[in-house]
């Protein structure tokens, strides 16, 4: 049984004032289950006041981004390793801002993926395709050659990540898949990690999840949980979508 889990990315957001209301109300009122499990991937500047607040807790935290690069010339990157020392177990690689505002490539992101299970983090895998791509019939081929390159650089390490299926047209937008438009990707998706000897990896939806459609998208058979972006920037929301 895959274990569900809920994965908060706070993107660019946040102030220490704001970031300790928000610990606060999560680490006070999230009750630990068997079978759902939850995580904040924060702004590198605030890993530390996230590891102060959750490390008596059952919330684990990540970052959103790693370089692929071991440390040394590379000014403004940060290691795997530095995100070790943070208490880290995961973070966040190949989202699609990334993607799209820093120009990653699906090679640069199986590095970073690469780099983070070096370190012993967990690396969650984003991917996703437009809404031209998804206009154009294009969803599946697009989505396997972003899955593809990092199976090719993983090996059996494969097993060990979490992926996150993130329409692109979703993000932000308010415009959530439907459950079925969900389910039908993922399906996809498991069959792949399953003839690469992975079936277990867990499969997150993203892409404007609410309290209001969470457990509807969760009910389906191939979505382990979500990554939720601007929701997880609000306790109640955010605690009813881990509850679903
Ligand atoms: C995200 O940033 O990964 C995300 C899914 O954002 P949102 O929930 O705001 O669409």
């Amino acid at each position: 049984m895959r274990e569900k889990l809920v994965v908060g990315n706070w993107k660019m957001n946040g102030g220490l004032a704001s970031n300790a209301r928000l610990l606060d109300r999560l680490t006070s009122e999230w009750q630990p289950s068997e079978g759902r499990s939850l995580a904040v991937c924060v702004p590198f500047p605030y890993l530390g006041q996230a590891q102060a607040a959750l490390a008596a807790t059952s919330i684990a935290w990540g970052a959103q981004n790693v370089s692929a690069n071991a440390p040394g010339a590379f000014t403004g990157d940060v290691a795997a390793g530095m995100l070790v020392e943070f208490g880290c177990r995961y973070v966040l690689v190949g989202h699609s801002e990334r993607r799209q505002i820093h120009g990653e490539s699906d090679r640069d992101v199986a590095a970073k993926a690469a780099a983070a299970l070096d370190a012993r983090l967990t690396p969650i895998v984003c991917i996703g395709e437009t809404l031209a791509e998804r206009d154009a019939g294009s969803t599946e081929a697009v989505v396997m050659r972003q899955l593809r390159a990092v199976v090719d650089a993983l090996g059996p390490k494969l097993q060990k990540i979490v992926l996150a299926y993130e329409p692109v047209w979703a993000i932000g937008t308010g415009r959530t898949a439907t459950p079925s438009q969900a389910q039908d990707v993922h399906a996809l998706l498991r069959a792949a990690l399953a003839r690469a000897d992975a079936p277990d990896v867990r499969i997150l939806y993203g892409g404007s999840v609410k309290a209001a459609n969470a457990a509807a998208l969760f009910a389906m058979s191939d979505v382990d949980g979500g990554l939720v972006g601007g929701a997880s920037l609000d306790a109640n929301e955010f605690l009813a979508i881990a509850r679903a």
